[in-house]
């Protein structure tokens, strides 16, 4: 297994092959972020008073479609996640969820949508023709109350979202942020629903990225007092940990419930990620505090060749991650921009 806090080489990066950095962690998934935008006003995301972004600034579908390709026909990449802001408030996201579809023969496997599924019921059937492979919803709690404290929004669209996901036929996680003092009381409660309606659900633990300073330790709660939490009512047993950011644990019934727990277990040494945002930027890691811009040299006409080299430079050098360098991260670019 690659050491993420092992100094870092002072060599350059290769040209050709699979899409590397010095620590010798291979890059596989791509999180495109589509939008700043959002309808929902999350606490640990957004800044209370959102500035958007310039339209102008965001990537355009060819923008977006180049960056995938290359990524996908150049770099290795085998999986696309679309994310935000809120990737639903794309007028042109089927568009790109089809065109995606068409770099299958160039090695894409999967294309992956991040939403909080306020607007998914209208969208399912035509994102499952498109070619979307799995759905990420996040759903922090079922109770209307504390998740319109929590997001600001209604419940009640978000599972009707769900409900029309799996009967378009799409593969449906859904993801829990638990957080102390706000919805840690229901871990048990979302499991127990979500386990009778045969759903996968992953709870992440609070990370400290979001543009309000609403991050504090103690608000954290561990994978570990999740676990127990659960157990107070479902054995589980811990599976093998696989590529995927999170720890696997198994039900007496065999369903699977995650944990994502980024702050008391960073998964660094095995990244497999990069991301570009909203603007094109390319951030090596959620905790970056930048990357190379992508858009001003894709606008200017930068060649493919061009565009790789600063895409492998900027990879080459990621940072070891969270596990090196813990804490609130103070930076002007907010989880709703970078993508989450
Ligand atoms: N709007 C979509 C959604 O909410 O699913 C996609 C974008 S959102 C930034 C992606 C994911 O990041 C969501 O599952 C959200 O819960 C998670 N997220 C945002 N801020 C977070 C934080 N501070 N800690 C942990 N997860 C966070
Ligand atoms: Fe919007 Fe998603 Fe952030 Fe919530 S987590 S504010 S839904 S982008």
């Amino acid at each position: 297994m690659p050491d993420a806090s092992a100094p870092q080489p002072l060599v350059s990066p290769s040209l050709v092959g699979p899409l590397a950095d010095a620590r010798g962690r291979v890059k596989r998934k791509l999180r495109l972020s589509l939008t700043d935008r959002c309808n929902l006003r999350c606490l640990y995301c957004m800044p209370e008073h959102p500035h958007w972004l310039p339209k102008n600034t965001l990537l355009r579908q060819e923008e977006l479609l180049r960056l995938a390709r290359l990524f996908v026909a150049e770099l290795g990449i085998t999986d696309i996640r679309l994310t935000g802001g809120e990737p639903l408030l794309r007028r042109d996201l089927v568009a790109i969820v089809e065109q995606l579809n068409t770099l299958r023969p160039l090695g894409l496997q999967r294309i992956a949508l991040t939403s909080n599924g306020v607007l998914l019921a209208r969208h399912a059937d035509a994102l499952k023709a498109a070619g979307l492979d799995d759905l990420n919803i996040s759903l922090d709690v079922r109770t209307p109350e504390r998740f319109r404290a929590l997001t600001g929004g209604e419940v009640q669209p978000v599972l009707e979202g769900i409900a029309a996901a799996r009967a378009a036929g799409l593969s449906v996680k859904l993801n829990s942020v638990v957080i102390r003092g706000y919805n840690e009381t229901e871990v048990l409660p979302l499991a127990d629903w979500a386990l009778a309606e045969g759903l996968t659900l992953r709870y992440i633990e609070l990370m400290p990225l979001d543009g309000r300073g609403f991050w504090q330790r103690d608000k954290v709660v561990s994978e570990d007092e999740i676990v127990a939490a659960l157990q107070a009512r479902h054995p589980l047993q811990r599976l093998p940990r696989s590529e995927d950011p999170a720890s696997y644990y198994q039900t007496e019934s065999g369903q699977r419930i995650g944990i994502i727990s980024t702050v008391s277990r960073p998964f660094c040494a095995q990244c497999d990620r990069v991301r570009v945002t909203a603007t094109g930027t390319l951030f090596p890691c959620l905790f970056s505090e930048t990357g190379p811009d992508l858009r001003s040299p894709l606008r200017e006409g930068a060649g493919d060749a061009a565009l790789m080299a600063l895409i492998r430079e900027g990879i080459w050098h990621k940072e070891a991650g969270y596990i090196a360098k813990p804490g609130y991260v103070e930076r002007p670019i907010t989880m709703h921009v970078l993508g989450g």
